[in-house]
């Protein structure tokens, strides 16, 4: 009776953009879309965004989006030639500039990024194919020596891992995009490259309410204050494939499970992605070593799991999707993983409602309640429950259908919108149709139902109700 907990996302592109196809990966388990403004003109976003909204009524459960953000993605600027070639131990010119570069020349359109880096800084090339480290700064003009050496095509990405780099989360584009996606009507948006909580809150300014916001874990200097970052976040993404430029592999393990520990602690739900099943862009079956990474992921309690290229690009995007499924119910059976989820556990916060929500959890744990309901119009009722990762999982029931959809990121929770309700009878009412709905109780099974009395208002969750189904 029990569904999956661990969550999938899975990025949108033309390998899941055939309707059909797209009703397919909801049926075998996609529970929140990526749209990803890094790549796709805006009537691709658009298309997308129909196609869901569609998919969605057909599947008869809410689903979620959100718009990805490019972000300050740093890029070389064009070549003469196309290209240049850099040798190990050669000296090249950095010079902060609009025009195209030339052999042992490399101008890029960051003026403040050149202007702030130091001796000693590292650069990045192209995924990390390449490095620089810098030798000398004269003004504008840096020197810099190849440490590994390649060819080095036009506008290929550069990271700097070893310094915070002053430029906002949010580019022009990035401004222009927001406002497309908003009126899209996406339930999250997620920002690229957040290294301080003030990126966050410079986004919050311009979203407000509208949509929750997603800080994507990717540089070194957000590690340093994760805390304070998921605190202003409504959820969180180890995004592996950048953060693994700038870190050295070894330290990629160490940071997702401090992110994941960090989002679970303040209750935010986090995404774990990129590379989870790399291999299926071609390959119809996983590695073994990929199969475990998604399993790790799920003993360390992530909220989701995500898809990259294997959903956008590859030839198997079903599959992958099936397998991620199977990945995370095995887990899910096994006993060591529910021994373990506790350990990693905090206290809760000081709260009325996370003293409502551990108390629930403990009441269904007792007497073995089929579920625990949340009511809540922000959802944030759900939330708390769902951070004390109960077995039975979490019903979110409101009557705001975005909130509905911004659950489907969080672990355990499956929500239903349900009309407003005014008194206990009809709290009651709607939970017991509710779970009978969802298949998840009938007659003689017990749930505890959690709420906030006088109903209507947001964060008053006071009150805990057992209810035993007729
Ligand atoms: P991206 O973010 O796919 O937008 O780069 C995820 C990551 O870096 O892992
Ligand atoms: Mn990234």
């Amino acid at each position: 009776m029990h569904s999956r907990d661990c969550k999938i996302v899975a990025t949108m592109g033309p390998a899941s953009d055939p309707p059909e196809r797209l009703l397919m990966l909801l049926q075998v388990g996609v529970d929140c879309f990526r749209l990803n403004f890094s790549h796709g003109a805006r009537e691709d976003h658009a298309r997308r965004m129909a196609s869901i909204r569609e998919a969605e009524t057909k599947i008869g459960r809410p689903v979620g989006v959100f718009a990805d953000l490019q972000g300050p993605k740093i890029r070389v600027g064009m070549f003469k030639d196309g290209q240049i070639t850099l040798k190990y131990g050669e000296i090249v010119t950095l010079e902060g500039s609009n025009e195209p570069g030339e052999q042992g020349v490399i101008r890029l359109p960051h003026p403040e990024l050149v202007g702030a880096l130091e001796v000693g800084d590292i650069l990045k090339l192209d995924d990390g194919k390449m490095q620089l480290t810098v030798t000398e700064c004269t003004g504008a003009l840096l020197k810099a020596r190849v440490d590994f050496g390649g060819v080095l095509k036009n506008q290929k990405g550069v990271n700097v891992p070893t310094r915070r780099i002053p430029i906002s989360a949010l580019t022009d584009k990035d401004k222009d995009d927001l406002k497309y996606a908003l009126e899209l009507g996406v339930d999250y948006i997620a920002l690229s490259f957040v290294q301080h909580p003030d990126d966050v809150k410079e986004a919050r300014e311009l979203i407000g309410d509208r949509a929750g916001i997603i800080s994507k874990i990717e540089k070194p200097s957000a590690l340093t204050e994760i805390e304070q970052i998921v605190e202003v976040s409504d959820a969180v993404m180890v995004a592996r494939g950048d953060l693994g430029v700038e870190l050295p592999p070894e330290q990629v393990p160490i940071a997702q499970r401090k992110i994941i520990r960090a989002a679970r602690a303040a209750g935010r739900p986090v995404i774990v992605a990129t590379h989870m099943l790399e291999s299926m862009v071609d390959a119809p079956t996983p590695t073994r070593a990929e199969a475990s990474d998604v399993a790790t992921a799920v003993y360390q309690g992530a909220d989701a799991v995500m898809l990259s290229a294997e959903s956008a690009v590859g030839r198997h995007p079903q599959s992958a999707v099936a397998i991620m499924d199977r990945i995370i119910r095995a887990v899910e059976d096994d006993a060591e993983y529910w021994a373990s989820l506790p350990r990693d556990m905090t206290p809760p916060q000081a709260t009325t409602a996370d003293a409502i929500a551990l108390s629930a959890r403990n009441i269904a744990d007792v007497i073995g309640c089929s579920a625990v309901v949340a009511f809540s119009a922000t959802g944030s009722t759900a939330y708390r429950v769902a951070r004390e990762r109960p077995r039975c999982g979490v019903i979110g029931l409101t009557p705001v259908l975005a909130t509905a959809r911004r659950l489907t990121l969080v672990w355990g929770t499956r929500a239903k919108v349900t009309d407003d309700i005014h008194s206990v009878e009809e709290m009651v009412d709607r939970a017991d149709a509710a779970v009978r709905a969802l298949g998840v109780a009938g007659p003689g099974d017990r749930v505890a139902i959690i709420a906030g009395i006088p109903f209507g208002r947001a964060g008053k969750t006071n009150t805990i109700r057992v209810l035993r189904l007729e």
